[in-house]
């Protein structure tokens, strides 16, 4: 059944026995009192990646519920998959702070936040990959949100934030649709790479936070100045996917 405003909770996946969703976790609800209603009516049109930069899920928890923390996320994804849900998909959870993408500011009214538990340095495992692409399509299909409108935190705050880091695999999400990926074959010349990047939706403050956001997405290990190859992909993404869609 389509919903306009979803409870909180997951679909229950209707998939055969061979597809990686029927694995996918219930939700296990863990409210947080950081919350909100979203200013002006807004719809979540966009899906923002983070990790916990701790230690335990448990402490991520504890602090994401802690009133005194004043953050929250809607989701929090642990190591093995187990999944919480603190906060109902259409409040206003408080993940994003400053930033912008796509030129639209206060994100969180926009925005479904979740987190992964990680500590910032280690890889994401197979079963927190699983349980995110079944929440992920799960989200997306509630409020038709568009693969390119599943942005990381530090792609709408590259000056303060770098989550969830060049350890996450973007591409692995892009091949399920859940996100979007560069194919350099496709840009015709380079274009200029801050119009680019303003076009596809990264803030246009500070263009060396923006190339080290965009690569730690799309170009892991990518070192040195702005190249070609860069201006090449972003051109890209900045042609099939403007963040105006969004
Ligand atoms: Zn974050």
């Amino acid at each position: 059944m389509e919903m306009d405003t979803p409870a909180a909770g997951i679909r229950v996946p209707s998939a055969g026995p061979f597809r990686a969703d029927v694995r996918g976790p219930v939700a296990q609800w863990r409210p947080s009192p950081n919350q909100g209603p979203r200013r002006g009516n807004a719809r979540p049109r966009l899906i923002v990646l983070h990790y916990t930069a701790m230690e335990s899920a448990g402490a991520a928890l504890d602090r994401l519920c802690d009133p005194r923390s004043e953050v929250s996320a809607h989701y929090l994804i642990g190591a093995s998959g187990q999944l919480w849900q603190l906060v109902a998909e259409d409040r206003r959870a408080w993940h994003a702070g400053a930033g912008s993408w796509g030129g639209a500011d206060d994100v969180n009214s926009r925005s479904i936040g979740v987190e992964l538990a990680n500590t910032g340095t280690h890889p994401f495992p197979e079963p927190q990959m699983i349980a995110l692409e079944t929440l992920l399509g799960g989200i997306m299909d509630r409020w038709k949100i568009r693969p390119e409108g599943v942005i990381g935190h530090a792609d709408m705050a590259p000056t303060r934030k770098a989550d969830p880091g060049p350890r996450f695999d973007w591409q692995r999400l892009a091949r399920q649709g859940l996100s979007v990926w560069p194919e350099a074959a496709a840009a015709e010349g380079q274009g200029d790479f801050a119009a680019s990047a303003a076009r596809f939706g990264y803030p246009t403050e500070d263009a060396a936070s923006v190339l080290r956001a965009f690569r730690d997405r799309f170009r892991p290990g990518a070192k040195g100045p702005e190249s070609a190859a860069d201006r090449r992909l972003l051109a890209d993404l900045a042609a099939r996917y403007p963040a105006g869609h969004c």
